[in-house]
């Protein structure tokens, strides 16, 4: 339950200089730094030269990141998976991608963290930080007494908006048509959200890797299965809020 799962306390106090150790800033003072940026387990909060900017939540084994990492090497990108074992696993994949690459320093950009993306977004990511959500292949929750726990509902949606800057895109893919739906009628009624046209939807080249990279997505291709996409643009907030 969640007292196994670390998150930060705020954005701030998150360890990032260990996911992303290749885009460190350099210290400006390593004493007065270690005085004063330490989080509870003692580490050096160094900073990093950019912030995490795309987020795929239940990532999986990691497909996606993969795929995206490389096509756009000076954005990053986090994974974030709940279950503990497929965590470790798409950790040690992007170490491995990364010694492979070694002086070429590919894949640098991308890293996968063990959290519940359901609770404690906002510890993790601050207000209008994010450019992209992703939400590829969602657990269904196909029974009704069951749709309180999908990745996606009004609550979570006002979540995402928060993390989400102004212009910003979330992605959704499924091959449930009733999730699909869901998801659609969930962030057309939310007033921080409205329908990317499928226009400029089949234009975006993180449409068309969603569509084929992730591990779900080749296992739907495989047994010839529908693909929904939809996304939504965050809206600028009104002047009052
Ligand atoms: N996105 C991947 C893909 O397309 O191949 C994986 C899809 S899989 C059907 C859904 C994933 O979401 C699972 O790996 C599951 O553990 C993860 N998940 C479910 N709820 C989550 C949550 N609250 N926070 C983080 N990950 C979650």
């Amino acid at each position: 339950s969640d007292h196994r799962l670390n998150y930060p306390e705020s954005p701030d106090m998150m360890n990032w200089p260990a996911l992303y150790p290749a885009f460190v800033a350099p210290p400006v003072d390593i004493e007065a730094d270690a005085a004063h940026n330490t989080n509870k387990s003692g580490d050096l909060l160094l900073k990093l030269t950019k912030q995490v900017e795309v987020a795929d939540i239940g990532c999986g084994f990691g497909g996606l990141l993969v795929a995206l990492g490389p096509r756009f090497p000076n954005t990053l990108f986090l994974g974030m998976e709940i279950r503990i074992k497929v965590a470790d696993f798409v950790q040690d994949k992007i170490k491995a991608l990364r010694t492979q690459n070694g002086e070429i320093g590919g894949y640098q950009n991308i890293a996968c963290l063990r959290a519940n993306a359901m609770k404690f977004l906002p510890n993790f990511f601050k207000k209008y930080q994010l450019s992209k959500i992703f939400f590829c292949f969602p657990d269904p929750h196909f029974k009704a007494r069951k749709h309180k726990a999908r990745i996606v509902s009004m609550t979570l949606n006002s979540e995402y908006a928060y993390v989400l800057r102004p212009g910003g895109i979330v992605y959704t893919i499924t091959d449930v048509e009733d999730l699909h739906k869901w998801m659609v009628q969930h962030f057309d009624a939310h007033p921080s959200f409205e329908q990317v046209s499928e226009e400029e939807q089949d234009a975006d080249e993180c449409v068309q890797v969603m569509k084929v990279e992730t591990e779900e997505g080749k296992k739907v291709e495989r047994n010839e299965g529908d693909k929904f996409v939809a996304c939504f643009r965050r809206l600028e907030d009104p002047p009052w809020t």
